[in-house]
């Protein structure tokens, strides 16, 4: 016996709500995908991503798109190297150790989902305004333009400010007194053979030991660009604290040259010769655990259901948490078994993994 395709809508088009679309769809059940982006283009999608073979990698397996992704994949992106404020390289990982974790870069990588999903496959430019629940435990959606639409199942996929997470949760993201400030290099290997050489293929980490609220971390592209963070301890206010309007790129660079005062040349370089203007980043995360009260209708993924500190994990479990829901639910509609059953099993394991990463990116955005 098999239950009637349910209607289920995906709100956002990051890497989970695609991952989550393109596994429902090689079961035959064809979501719909809401997008507030005009396009695929629309913005940058930031740096590269090391995919871990039991979360990322593993939900690629199951959207049929890993070999692609091997294809597109950089794994002497794995490169790590670490320095002291004085520029001495004090540890170095070449990258081809194991467990394998292949870099790819995330615009990369969306694409191949868009591309796994089809041209029709995201209403773009259909931001969801509100999410609630109806009668039979379905759920109402508010879109941009006032239209209302109904589905057995709304998927939060909405990142970390998700508007679906208020009908199961009232957490709120917090300032976790942490900033990245995000500056790029373009075609470095040709302009900036020091910052090259000091990045090498993957990336690069310079701090202090004796001061660590603040550290560079350098990143290269896969498009031979490198983005650069500046992180730092600091009020979410320091901009206007100290008295630097972010929009005069000169004046942040002359402040931050200040702040890393007595480091090593080549490292004062990255902040002196940056081509892009400085972004400021400040970094959220929700209370530790965050779970909630199971609610037919409505459930979330990645970020939405999880944000943590960005510390390498964030994006995978965006991509286990889509795939192991889309595969419950297929199996429920095969099965003829309950949806809601099929979304419950998936959050139970979601719950926990979600936490445990959760605490650990904490842990380590504290040392
Ligand atoms: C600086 C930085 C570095 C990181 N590095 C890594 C890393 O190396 N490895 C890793 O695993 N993770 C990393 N992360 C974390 C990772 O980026 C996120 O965890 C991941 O992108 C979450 O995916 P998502 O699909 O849940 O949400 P998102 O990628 O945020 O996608 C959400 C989508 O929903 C859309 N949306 C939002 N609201 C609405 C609405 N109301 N209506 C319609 N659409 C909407 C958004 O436009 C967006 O497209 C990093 C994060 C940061 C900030």
């Amino acid at each position: 016996m098999s239950n009637p395709t349910p209607r289920i809508a995906i709100v956002g088009a990051g890497l989970g709500g695609l991952l989550c679309a393109v596994v429902l769809r090689r079961h035959g059940i064809r979501a719909t995908v809401f997008e507030r982006d005009a396009g695929a283009g629309h913005r940058g999608q930031g740096g590269s991503l090391d995919l871990h073979e039991d979360t990322g990698q593993a939900a690629l397996r199951t959207a049929g798109v890993y070999d692609a992704f091997l294809d597109l994949s950089r794994p002497e992106g794995q490169e790590m190297r670490e320095y002291d404020h004085a520029g001495t390289l004090v540890a170095h990982e070449d990258g081809t150790g194991e467990p394998a974790r292949p870099e790819i870069d995330r615009a990369v990588l969306r694409d191949l989902l868009l591309d796994g999903l089809g041209a029709d496959g995201v209403r773009w430019g259909t931001p969801v305004r509100r999410v609630g629940l109806v009668a039979g435990g379905r759920a109402r959606l508010v879109l941009g333009d006032g239209a209302v639409e109904d589905y057995d199942l709304v998927v939060g996929a909405d990142g970390a400010w998700s508007r679906v997470r208020a009908v199961v949760s009232g957490a709120v993201p917090f300032y976790t007194g942490s900033t990245l400030v995000e500056t790029w290099f373009t075609d470095v290997d040709r302009r900036y053979p020091v910052l090259a050489g000091m990045v090498g293929n993957g990336m690069m980490l310079a701090t202090e030991a004796s001061d660590p609220t603040r550290l560079l971390i350098g990143q290269r592209g896969g498009d031979g660009s490198v983005r650069v963070w500046i992180g730092l301890r600091c009020p979410l206010d320091w901009a206007e604290r100290v008295g630097v309007d972010l929009a005069d790129t000169e004046a942040v660079r002359v402040h931050f040259l200040a702040v890393f005062a007595g480091w090593h040349e080549d490292l004062l370089r990255v902040l002196r010769e940056s081509e892009g203007p400085f972004v400021s980043r400040p970094v959220y995360r929700l209370p530790c655990p965050h779970t909630w009260q199971h609610t037919a209708g409505v459930t979330l993924l990645g970020d939405a259901a999880h944000l943590m500190p960005p510390a390498g994990q964030g994006a995978n479990l965006a991509l286990i948490d889509a795939a192991d829901l889309a595969t419950a639910v297929a199996g429920a509609v095969a099965e003829g078994s309950g949806l809601d059953a099929a979304v419950r099993g998936y959050e139970r394991i979601m719950h926990p993994r979600g936490a445990a990463a959760a605490e650990e990116s904490v842990r380590a955005l504290e040392q």
